[in-house]
C-alpha cells in the first residue's frame, strides 16, 4: 500500500494522510483536517473508499465534510468521538478556530480489533483512548505502519487535560502500542515520523509509565 503525507495549508491542521492500494486504485484519507488544493491535488483520481478519523478534534476533521460531498467516501471514526462531528464545543473548535464547523453525522463506527479493507490491504484499527474517549490507531500490518493520531507523537504523546481525556488511559493505550511484536514505522497526527522502537527507548512518557 502506498502511504503519504499530505502537507497541508494551515500549521495549525493535523498531518493529513493518503493510503492507496495500488492494484484496485482504493483509498483512504487519514484525518483530512482541511479539503483544499493540497489534498484534492494528492488525492488525484485516487478513489477515496473511506474517511478515516483518528479522533475528532477539530484540527483533524474540518475537511471531512467538503471530501465527502467529493468523494462519497464513508466517515469512520470511534462511536465515542462521533459527537466532535457534530458539535463544535465537543471538538475544541468553538474556542480555537474562526470558520464555522459544518455538521457531519458518521457513517460507521469503528472499534477495538475491527479490520478494514482497501482491495486485499488490512487495516487493523487499535481503540487507544486517552487523548479523547474515541481515539483509535490504525494498523497497516503489510506495510508495519501505525496512524498514531494523537495518541503516540516522536518523544511524547498526546495531551490528557482535554474534557474527555485521561491519563490513566492513555498508560493503557501506550502499553498496547509497545507490546506489538517488532517494530512499526509511526505517523502521527502532529510533527514527524518515528518508529515504535525507537518510542520504545527514548519517549520520555513511556520511559515514564514503565519505570
Ligand atoms: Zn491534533
Ligand atoms: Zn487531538
Amino acid at each position: 500500500m502506498k502511504i503519504k503525507h499530505v502537507v497541508l495549508e494551515h500549521e495549525i491542521f493535523s498531518n493529513c494522510y493518503l493510503l492507496v492500494d495500488e492494484k484496485t486504485g482504493e483509498g483512504a484519507v487519514v484525518d483530512p483536517a482541511w479539503y483544499g488544493d493540497a489534498l484534492k491535488k494528492a488525492i488525484g483520481d485516487t478513489k477515496i473508499k473511506y474517511i478515516l478519523l483518528t479522533h475528532g478534534h477539530f484540527d483533524h476533521i474540518f475537511g471531512v465534510h467538503g471530501l465527502r460531498e467529493a468523494s462519497g467516501a464513508k466517515v469512520v471514526i470511534h462511536e465515542k468521538d462521533a459527537g466532535h462531528l457534530l458539535d463544535p464545543k465537543k471538538s475544541l473548535a468553538e474556542d480555537n478556530f474562526p470558520e464555522t464547523q459544518i455538521p457531519v453525522e458518521a457513517d460507521m463506527f469503528v472499534k477495538d480489533g475491527d479490520i478494514l479493507t482497501l482491495g486485499d490491504e488490512e487495516i487493523k484499527v487499535m481503540h487507544t483512548p486517552g487523548h479523547t474517549m474515541g481515539s483509535v490507531c490504525y494498523i497497516c500490518e503489510n506495510d508495519r505502519v501505525i496512524l498514531s493520531g494523537d495518541t503516540l507523537f516522536c518523544m511524547t504523546a498526546g495531551r490528557t487535560d482535554f474534557p474527555d481525556g485521561s491519563d490513566e488511559m492513555m498508560i493503557a493505550s501506550l502499553k498496547r502500542l509497545i507490546a506489538l511484536e517488532g517494530d512499526y514505522v509511526v505517523y502521527p497526527g502532529h510533527n514527524r515520523m518515528t518508529t515504535l522502537e525507537s518510542e520504545r527507548k527514548r519517549n520520555w512518557y513511556i520511559r515514564r509509565m514503565v519505570k
